[in-house]
This record gives structure tokens, sequence and C-alpha cells, in this order.
């Protein structure tokens, strides 16, 4: 690390991470870094790796880091099970969230609420924690004594994810194409629950395909993933030249060369090398 390395201010260092699923390398050398208090959003075309990302962050088994390194709050995330990152506050809200037969939301977020404090949590604040953000997210309060996910439209399973999140107040959150398969108006109450949810002490990282979600949601900065990489960091304008091109414009034409975005205003290009090549604009 070097000398200005941001890694002490910063909620999340990912430094030079490579992947594997099945002996397929699929992150190949990736750089981010979110302080507390920002929004990050990555974008990024089907197959990039942006799920096999959110995946290593919370440690799913099947994904093998081959090099590189994640500090979470300057300790390394990596050598950390899953329920102890979920105990330091790193959330994941899945893009496919799974069904779970025979267990009700009450009781599902009760004991991972549980499970994240290492203590129980008294009746009467878990109902009033709950009770408050059913409402602002147009749950109906029947949904806590369904089984979580059983039959639940895409867009029911997303708002279940937003509410996961706020009954657990995680430090860092990332959300995982929480917003693909919404309509409108769920789209519109699924942000604001996310808007919500912003924090001075809170790290989101947004995964999208949808510029859409900016209309409403507005970035500290906007990451373009291709191929295991970042190839691309900027402002929300950034989010906007893609709407407009597309993901061609910015797939590296040869080896080291990254070709223009041809937006206007901050874009920041990202270089190839190890450490903290990504920064906020802001
Ligand atoms: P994105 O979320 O950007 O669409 P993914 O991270 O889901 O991309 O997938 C990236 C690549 O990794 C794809 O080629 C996908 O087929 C592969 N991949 C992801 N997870 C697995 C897995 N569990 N087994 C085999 N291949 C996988
Ligand atoms: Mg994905």
């Amino acid at each position: 690390m070097t000398k200005e390395s941001p890694i002490n201010q910063s909620l999340l260092v990912v430094d030079n991470l490579h992947i594997a699923v099945e002996g397929k390398e699929i992150l190949k050398g990736l750089n981010l870094t979110v302080k507390a208090g920002e929004v990050h959003v990555l974008m990024g075309p089907n197959g990039s790796g942006k799920s096999t990302l959110s995946f290593c962050l919370m440690g799913h088994p099947k994904y093998q880091v081959t090099a590189g390194r994640v500090l979470y709050k300057g300790e390394d995330l990596l050598s950390l099970a899953p329920n102890e990152r979920a105990k330091r506050g790193v959330f994941l809200a899945f893009q496919y969230p799974t069904a779970i037969p025979g267990v009700t939301i009450a009781n599902f977020l009760r004991a991972a609420l549980r499970g994240v404090r290492g203590a129980d949590v008294p009746v009467k604040e878990f109902r009033q924690v709950v009770k408050t953000q059913l409402k602002s997210l147009g749950i109906p309060d029947a949904f806590m004594n369904r089984y979580v996910n059983d039959g639940f439209s895409g867009g029911e399973k997303k708002r279940i994810e937003i509410l996961q999140m706020a009954v657990l107040n995680p430090s860092l959150a990332v959300l995982d194409e929480t917003d693909s398969g919404l309509d409108i108006d769920a789209l519109k109450t699924v942000a604001e629950g996310i808007n919500a949810q912003r924090a001075p002490e809170r790290g989101i990282l947004l995964i999208t395909h949808y510029q859409r979600m900016l209309n409403y949601i507005k970035p500290d900065v906007v990451h373009v993933m291709v191929d295991g990489r970042i190839v691309r960091s900027g402002g929300p304008e950034l989010a906007l030249a893609l709407e407009a091109k597309g993901y061609e414009g910015f797939r590296p034409t040869e080896p080291g060369h990254l070709p223009e975005a041809g937006g206007r205003g901050s874009a920041v290009a990202v270089g190839e090398g190890r450490g903290n090549s990504v920064r906020s604009s802001s």
C-alpha cells in the first residue's frame, strides 16, 4: 500500500481481487474503495462478475480468492466466516432471493437480528423496529407470518431484502440488482427505502443494470465493470453515458488501453495497477 492509501478511513477496500469459480477466473484484478457515507453504483453487462463480487464479499464458499485482498474497517474480511462478516455489519441483498418454506419472515428476521447482535432481541423492540419499516416499505403486516419468499412476486422479494437491511442496520450494504423486476411504483418505494438507509457511518454498494434507479438515488461514484474489472469510474454522468452508448464503448480495445467514455465531466480513468485506483470524484 502507498503512503496516501485511504485504508484507514475506508470502510471497504477491495485490492486487486481475483476470483475463480470452478476453475474459471471471473474477477481479474478488481479494485474498489468505499468510504463510510458513500453510495457507489456498480454497473456492467451480464456475466461481468458483479454477483461474483457480492458473493465473495459475503463469503460464499464456491468463490475462490486466487489473489488480492479485501479490507473491511481495516480488517481482513476474507479470513472471516460469513456469520462473522454479518456480525461486523456486512449485508448482502441477493439478486435472486431464496425461498425458505416453513420459516416465517418474523422468525427469520428475529433470528437474523439475534445473530448479528449476538444477543436476544426483546419482542417489544423487535415489533417496533419491524412495524416502522413495514410501513415505510409498503409491506402489509400480514407478510410477517408468511414463509420467507415462498410464492412471492419479484417485487415482493426485493422489498423483503430491503426490509432485512433496514432491520439489521448494516455498516456496509451490498444490494445486488435490488431494482430489477420492479414496476415503477415498487422501484420508487425500494429506492426510497435505500435512500432512508443512507447514513454517515454506512456505505452502500448498489449493483444495477438500469440508469432509472439513479433517478431516485444520487450516487457518489459510478463504476463500470467489464469482464471482471472496473474499467471506469466517475460521477452519475457516467451512468448516462452508458445508457446512451451501451457497454461496447467501455470494452478495452487492447490490453492496457481503455477507450474514452465520450462523457463529460469528472469520469476518472482507472489504471490497471494495484492499489486504490478508484476514487470518488466528489
Ligand atoms: P453478473 O452478476 O455480472 O451478471 P456473475 O457474477 O453472475 O455476473 O457471473 C460472472 C460469470 O461467472 C458468468 O460467466 C457466470 O456463468 C460465472 N459464474 C458465476 N457463478 C458461477 C457458479 N456458481 N458456477 C459456475 N459459473 C459461475
Ligand atoms: Mg448478477
